[in-house]
């Protein structure tokens, strides 16, 4: 049996992922384009409902090399971008009343795949790549939705989730990159604005 085919989860909608104060919803262009475009948001807006959580100490070049996102280069530092968190910790888009996503069409990529992470091997002789499905390690620790009574995952639709992930994982590094390129050379200014312009350009 490979390893995708022993995994069991369900989700019951207990809201941990949207409420655990330690759990940072990263989010990539596409995510971010996706909400601005879903709600109809301005340059300020988006900046509004973003986070920019600046490291403490700057991460060393294996601590980057091992995140799923990278962090970007900011007036005040390294940060890392994801969604704002209300002052009690819960997501910005968590509707307490309605115990909810208010956001649920337009949520990041990290929401939708969540408790999940993927990895991808290629076999160049064959020709082809396999996609790899892990619990992520908040997702072992206070996902209610993972355990044997629940059942196996439909691996068809999670490999296709897992792959269109990875792609935009991919392509939001570049554009990463790319941006910590332009302010080592002070070619750009790295504020937050012009962080949201770039990706706002791309459409
Ligand atoms: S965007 Fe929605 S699904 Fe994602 S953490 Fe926030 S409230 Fe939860
Ligand atoms: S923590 Fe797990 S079960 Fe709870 S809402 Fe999130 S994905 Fe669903």
């Amino acid at each position: 049996m490979g390893i995708n085919n022993k995994l069991k989860f369900q989700c019951v909608h207990c809201g941990q992922c949207c409420l655990d104060q330690n759990t940072l919803v990263n989010t990539t262009y596409k995510d971010i384009l996706r909400i601005k475009n879903g709600l109809h948001l301005t340059i300020d807006e988006v900046i509004e409902i973003l986070g920019f959580y600046v490291f403490d100490q700057p991460p060393s070049v294996n601590e980057i090399d091992r995140m799923v996102v990278p962090p970007i280069q900011t007036e005040r530092g390294m940060a890392f971008v994801g969604l704002k968190k209300k002052p009690n910790g819960k997501c910005f888009f968590y509707d307490k009343a309605e115990e909810r996503c208010s956001i649920y069409a337009f949520r990041p990529g990290f929401c939708r795949t969540f408790p999940f992470r993927f990895t991808i091997r290629s076999d160049k002789n064959k020709k082809k790549s396999e996609i790899n499905i892990f619990y992520t390690e908040k997702g072992i620790q206070y996902c209610q939705g993972i355990g044997e009574e629940y059942p196996y995952l439909d691996l068809e639709q999670w490999i296709k989730l897992g792959r269109e992930v990875i792609q935009d994982l991919s392509k939001n590094n570049q554009l990463i990159k790319t941006w910590n390129s332009k302010v080592k050379i002070k070619q750009i200014l790295p504020t937050a604005r012009n962080f949201i312009l770039t990706i706002f350009n791309i459409e």
